[in-house]
């Protein structure tokens, strides 16, 4: 088990639940950051009295350091650079990357060049870089945990059978939409994208689930974690989300993980990995299932999941590009300037305008996500 951890992101979904199996645990924390939620950070230095907190807001952060005055708490800079040194902070083992989007991303370096463990959340980071992060962490020795229910699965089916994989089975749950059309989805609005059938996360990624383009970072994200090429990955639709995924072995064997749908599970297992203990989770009850329900997308109604797959293959810039453009298409969906459909429409158009780099370096990822993020907000003013 980890013995004292910095959560990046510690007031968002999996931030608030990554700090009650802290708590629960007693695994100490180093550091907490947020973006704006002061208070609820303020709640969160009470229970786990971190010496370091950081701010990403401006004003939130003056906010902060005011109200920690004379508290012996640091409040580190606004910005990534808050980011950076909580996820480099000495004493600390482990750091959750529970930000959303690709902000995450040179934290995250900055944690694995600091040798921490990294219960990855944050998966937009290894679809924008996953090359140079695994690369880092292979190099550094640091350990990268998956934080994602997926890919916690996978990881947990693969233990101890390096070399065994034959295919990664990526179930979903097809979203609140599953099975509309094109014409259905049209006058979908950010209440009814948000309100996932089996989850409760964070507004971002609710969407990108109902879009199914979550499955499809997802996807990229599996490539990374496991060595895998695109055509060693299946995705399968799962409604009910008790299998949280599966392996299929050399010889035919298929290993899944299976459980109640609650993200402390395999948030627990990445701060415990490779041991694991009592949780507080609800108990699965096999007998109380009225079946197990696998299906293949229908990829003409999930056009967003096409696109990223396709994006896995082409590699290169392609995931930064689509990953950036969609971070900025939601935000724009969920402050209602972009309908539901328009977002596959702005990554589509943004995929198909930006310069497509083959082998790029770091700096040609940060460039490609910030033409990205441009093309989308040029294209809707
Ligand atoms: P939330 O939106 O709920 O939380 C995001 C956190 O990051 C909050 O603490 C937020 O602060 C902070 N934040 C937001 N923007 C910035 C910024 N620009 N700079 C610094 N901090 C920022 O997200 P989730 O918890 O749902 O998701 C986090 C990550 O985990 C995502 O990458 C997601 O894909 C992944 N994930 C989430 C799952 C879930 O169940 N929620 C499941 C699997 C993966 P503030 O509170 O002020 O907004
Ligand atoms: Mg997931």
């Amino acid at each position: 088990m980890v013995d004292k951890v910095v959560i990046l992101g510690s007031t968002g979904s999996i931030g608030r639940q990554s700090v009650e199996v802290c708590r629960r645990l007693g695994i100490k924390a180093a550091a907490l950051t947020t973006n704006k939620n002061i208070g609820l950070l303020m709640e969160q230095i009470k229970v786990l009295r971190p010496e370091y907190v950081s701010a990403f807001d401006k004003d939130a952060s003056e906010r902060l350091r005011a109200e920690l005055e004379g508290t012996g708490v640091t409040v580190g800079p606004p910005g990534e650079a808050g980011l950076i040194e909580a996820a480099s902070l000495e004493g600390a083992d482990c750091v959750v990357t529970a930000v959303s989007g690709a902000v995450g991303l040179r934290p995250t370096l900055a944690a694995i060049e600091a040798k921490k463990r990294i219960a990855l959340a944050n998966k937009e980071t290894l679809v924008c870089a996953g090359t140079v992060v695994m690369r880092r962490a292979r190099e550094t020795g640091a350990e990268i945990v998956p934080v994602d229910s997926e890919h916690s699965a996978i990881f947990q089916c693969l233990s101890g059978r390096a070399g065994e994989l034959r295919r990664i089975l990526l179930t979903g749950s097809g979203g609140p939409f599953r099975g509309w059309s094109r014409e259905q989805t049209a006058g979908v609005t950010p209440e009814q994208a948000v309100k996932h059938p089996n989850w409760s996360m964070g507004a971002k990624i609710s969407v990108d689930s109902a879009t199914m383009m979550n499955k499809g970072l997802e996807f990229i994200e599996a490539m990374h974690l496991f060595s895998a090429r695109p055509e060693d990955i299946e995705v399968l639709i799962h409604p009910e989300s008790v299998v949280h995924s599966a392996v299929e072995l050399v010889d035919g064997t298929v290993i899944a993980q299976l459980g109640v749908p609650d993200m402390a599970l395999p948030i627990q297992y990445a701060l415990t990995w490779p041991e694991r203990c009592e949780s507080a989770s609800a108990r699965l009850d096999m007998t109380a299932l009225s079946g197990l329900h696998f299906l293949k997308p229908d990829y003409e109604k999930l056009p967003c999941l096409a696109l990223a797959m396709d994006c896995a293959k082409r590699g290169g810039t392609a995931p930064a590009v689509l990953s950036a453009a969609n971070e900025a298409a939601v935000a724009l969906f969920l402050a209602r300037r972009l309908g539901y459909n328009e977002i596959y429409d702005c990554v589509a158009a943004a995929l198909g305008s930006i310069d497509f780099i083959a082998e790029p370096s770091l700096e040609d990822i940060l460039a490609a996500d910030t033409a990205a993020r441009a093309f989308v907000r040029e294209r809707i003013s």
